[in-house]
């Protein structure tokens, strides 16, 4: 006698269950997913599409190629499904094209929403049509979204004009790699040769000896020029630059691997004028960048726009303090205070969040005067609406106490929120002039877990040019993460680093570790900061043997 199971919910307003161990008359298929092809852009991360990113960002699995740059992952939800697809030239390939086909249909069927992330345009030399064969035949819906293709990239970042009214009017993609099963070649080299005004060559540098023949066989000027550029668009960018009948030895020369695109045709002499990515201030320098994660985008902005590659280490983690009993009484008590300073951006922020938590807002900030370390924090605070009655000259704890002595505290009571664990000096200067100063712990600073022996190996083997530091818990906390056995082994590793401190107090918390300051702003600040690196390199690039 079979049993009968009667289920009453949302999806399924009543659904009958016969004999529910074994048997159903219902099985719910979950609806099918889909498969986005994105094109990652040649490498750059800035240079994906909005559509792009805005997938990347409801991706639930994601899987990505050898090309697309990884950071670009950094918009994927943690929870996603991270798959590497592979596909490098010379056979490591961590799937074969069916592998990947396969790939897509089956996370799909599981309803999952899949993003295939391809490097370049994903139409473009890209195998993107194969994979949509498999999903069209398996019934699985998809889109594509283009991208900036690496030969435009190329072009572009090498100071190429692909097109120019005075030198050419057409331009070929062609790939040098063509289907080694297939038994003639597709391309005419015959009509190529002299049929395109510029020629951009794909997976053509191991074939690039016979392209290079066939192309002045088939009549195209010896002379003309070539450039190949590998890794386009990344801090790893490498040109070189010859004609037709020199590029092979060139490239053989500078040893320039794939992934690299050659250009051939008269805009290439244009590059003499137009080159401007490698030629920024900072270009190929590899730096350290030793923030919160909250304040380092800003600094790794301005560098990186001057051509340097971040490396960036959240050597600090801000966390609330466990006990806000002393803030949360001085914030009832705030008409009592004279002042109230705040001498770093996490100082506002936490300290605005515990006065809203209180039921107040920046109304019951009417009584004191209120003074700022420097200038972020003064427009921090603006963003509450408030602006700060006294900016030092200097942005330093120091400045600060300065200003203030010399304002006349005496008798004041002032209230100081900040970091756990600070530098007392600001506080013993104000009580030394007379003040009552209440220290109320408003955020702490941790050092994280994880990406240590990143860093050390990096600096063992000598790949970084140098480190920056913000403030004297970025360098503690930096030495905890290097974590040397000695005074010696950290002088090993940072002996040829340039380190560049934001101030004072940092250069001198610095030496105190017996190491080196090389760069030091007059001002205390992230533009004056990245100012004077730029001027350190030009400076040492301006030498003769710099
Ligand atoms: N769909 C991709 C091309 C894939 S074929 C696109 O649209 O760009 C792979 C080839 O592209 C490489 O062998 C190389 O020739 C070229 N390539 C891709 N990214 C590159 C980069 N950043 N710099 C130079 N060449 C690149």
């Amino acid at each position: 006698m079979p049993q009968t199971l009667l289920i009453r919910n949302k999806r399924f307003p009543l659904l009958k269950i016969r004999n529910p161990v074994t048997t159903s008359i219902y099985s719910p298929q979950p609806p099918l997913g889909k498969v986005y092809l994105v094109g990652a852009g040649p490498g750059d991360p800035g240079l994906i599409t909005l559509r792009g990113k805005y997938l990347l960002e409801h991706a639930e699995v994601v899987v990505y190629d050898y090309l697309a740059n990884t950071k670009l992952l950094s918009y994927v939800p943690p929870t996603a499904q991270f798959i590497y697809a592979g596909k490098k030239g010379g056979g490591l390939h961590a799937f074969t094209q069916d592998g990947i086909n396969k790939l897509l249909v089956e996370h799909a069927k599981q309803g999952k929403m899949v993003v295939r992330l391809k490097g370049g345009d994903p139409f473009i030399f890209g195998r993107g049509a194969e994979e949509i064969e498999e999903l069209v035949s398996e019934g699985i819906e998809f889109e594509v979204v283009p991208g900036v293709t690496s030969a435009t990239a190329a072009a572009t970042y090498a100071g190429i004009p692909i097109t120019h009214r005075e030198y050419t009017a057409s331009v070929a993609f062609v790939t040098g790699h063509e289907d080694p099963t297939k038994k003639f070649s597709n391309i005419s080299w015959e009509k190529l040769a002299t049929g395109a005004g510029t020629i951009v060559i794909y997976m053509g540098i191991k074939t690039l000896p016979s392209i290079t023949k066939k192309l002045i066989d088939f009549g195209r000027s010896p002379d003309t020029p070539v450039a190949v550029v590998r890794w386009a668009s990344t801090p790893q960018q490498r040109s070189v630059v010859g004609t037709l009948a020199t590029i092979c030895e060139v490239v053989q020369q500078a040893d320039i691997r794939p992934p690299a695109l050659v250009i051939v045709g008269e805009v290439v002499k244009l590059r003499k004028t137009i080159d401007w990515f490698e030629k920024r201030p900072l270009f190929g320098k590899r730096m350290v960048v030793t923030r919160t994660r909250e304040q380092a985008s800003d600094l790794v902005a301005k560098l990186e726009e001057n051509g340097a590659e971040c490396l960036e280490y959240s050597t600090i983690h801000i966390e609330p303090v466990d006990d806000y009993r002393v803030l949360d009484q001085s914030i009832d008590h705030i008409e009592d205070y004279q002042w109230l300073l705040f001498t770093s951006l996490n100082a506002v922020t936490y300290f605005f969040q515990r006065l809203y938590r209180l039921g107040r807002d920046s109304r019951s900030l009417a009584g004191p005067k209120i003074a700022v370390v420097g200038r972020a924090t003064a427009e921090e605070l603006l963003k509450y609406g408030i602006k700060a009655d006294l900016i030092p000259e200097k942005f330093t704890g120091e400045g600060l106490a300065d200003a203030l002595v010399r304002s006349r505290v005496e008798g004041n009571r002032i209230l100081l929120p900040r970091a756990l664990r600070a530098s007392e000096l600001l506080p013993e200067a104000l009580t030394d002039a007379g003040a009552t100063v209440t220290i109320a712990p408003a955020y702490q600073n941790v050092p994280p877990q994880g990406r240590k022996d990143e860093l050390r190996e990096q600096l063992q083997s000598g790949s970084i040019n140098l480190v920056t530091f913000t403030s004297s818990s970025t360098v503690t906390n930096f030495l905890t993460m290097v974590d040397a056995g000695s005074a010696e082994e950290l002088h090993q590793l940072l002996d040829k680093v340039t380190i560049a401190a934001i101030g004072p107090v940092t250069a001198e918390t610095i030496r105190k570790h017996g190491l080196h300051v090389d760069i030091q702003p007059q001002r205390y600040t992230i533009n004056d900061m990245v100012h004077a690196i730029v001027a350190h390199y030009r400076e040492k690039a301006a030498q003769p043997n710099g």
